[in-house]
């Protein structure tokens, strides 16, 4: 199945969803919501689709730590106690929990039914609801236990996004900014352009996004090779979320540790290839713009590596592996840049904020 051709937006979007509705038996549709996606999507969802009124909702607690098996369990008694099928459809409504919580329980409920997903967050429109991994945590341990398993479809429609906070717009722009910058330098300059990531919630900006995913993603389904690009600003960026998550009471979101992540591994980029100080300054100067500072003590680098060496995406157990751009639009992968350089770019990103 070609992902490019099975994501709608739009006018178009509403309509294909509700062929693919009515292409089921009127009782065989499930929607998986937490609690504010049933407040301030379900309404919106259930007026452009009056044909599922009928539907079974299933709304489970929102947020990363529900992200169990209970609350796969949850779903599979639902459906059962529903009569759902294997032909009936679960659709996911919701940010990127849902989106993997229930394509899970969707490709394993009687070895799977099929499920679509409309994202609702930005963050789920550009990258998690793309791509086909689905999945859960397991104790500490991030999306231990999942599939790869592609939706019917994908709908973005970016009406959605009149309800989301702010800080979770800003979250999916850090995603948006990788995309640009592994992307092009036209997509890039586009993005920077819109002059804020509030303004990048627009629909030619959400689709621009999700296709360079999308692209990345059709080359290599399962993770072997180019993918990987995907990973910029990641090997710093999820330590620096692991640890924010430990020692702070207001943790950074996914996003906001990613472009902390992006903003060091671009510096990084810019030491062992060729990406400019122009463009190194750039990328520094927006994220500085739009995200608040976080604090890197120097005494916590060394528990940062630690994080780092941890995490399973890095495989060699010996050396750091980053996913880096050679310039704008030119990404590489497979990199080991030694624990001396991730130490400066660390430092470059404390440093960046004493300019005035
Ligand atoms: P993400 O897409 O960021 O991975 P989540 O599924 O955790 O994540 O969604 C982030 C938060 O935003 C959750 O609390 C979720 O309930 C809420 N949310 C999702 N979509 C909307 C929306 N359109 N309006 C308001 N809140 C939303
Ligand atoms: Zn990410």
């Amino acid at each position: 199945m070609e992902l490019s051709k099975s994501l709608y937006s739009g006018k178009k979007g509403w309509l294909r969803l509700q062929e693919i509705i009515s292409d089921y038996n009127p009782s065989g549709i499930y929607i998986l919501v937490d609690e504010n996606t049933f407040k301030y999507c379900l309404p919106v969802l259930l007026e452009k689709c009056a044909c599922i009124t009928e539907a079974c909702i299933i709304n489970i607690p929102s947020g990363e730590a529900n992200k169990t098996v209970a609350s796969i369990e949850k779903i599979w008694q639902m459906l059962t106690v529903g009569k759902a099928m294997r032909s009936s459809l679960l659709l996911c409504l919701g940010g990127g929990v849902i989106t993997d919580i229930g394509g899970f329980a969707a490709a394993t409920f009687k070895r799977g039914m099929d499920f679509v997903h409309i994202p609702t967050t930005v963050l789920a429109m550009v990258d998690a609801a793309i791509g086909g991994k689905t999945g859960i945590n397991l104790d500490s341990l991030k999306n231990q236990v999942g599939v790869f398993a592609q939706p019917k479809s994908v709908f973005v429609f970016t009406e959605f996004l009149e309800t989301l906070p702010e800080r979770q717009k800003l979250s999916g722009y850090a995603e948006m900014l990788k995309h640009a910058l592994t992307d092009s330098q036209d997509h890039f300059a586009d993005l920077l352009g819109l002059n804020s990531p509030m303004n990048a919630c627009i629909e030619t900006a959400i689709l621009r996004s999700a296709a360079v995913k999308i692209e990345v993603v059709e080359q290599d389904p399962s993770e072997g090779g180019i993918r990987k690009v995907l990973n910029f600003g990641h090997t710093i960026g999820h330590a620096i979320e692991a640890f924010s998550q430990k020692n702070d009471t207001d943790p950074l979101s996914h996003g906001e540790a990613v472009a902390i992540g992006l903003i060091c591994e671009s510096y990084i980029s810019s030491k062992m290839f060729g990406l400019d100080r122009n463009n190194l300054a750039k990328i520094s100067a927006h994220v500085k713009l739009h995200f608040k500072h976080y604090t890197i003590a120097a005494g916590t680098v060394d528990e940062l590596l630690a994080l780092m060496f941890h995490d399973k995406k890095n495989t060699d157990n010996t050396q750091l592996n980053f996913s880096l751009i050679n310039n704008v639009g030119n990404p590489v992968w497979d990199k080991f840049p030694g624990e001396n350089l991730i130490r400066k770019s660390l430092k470059y990103y404390m440093d960046i904020w004493k300019v005035i």
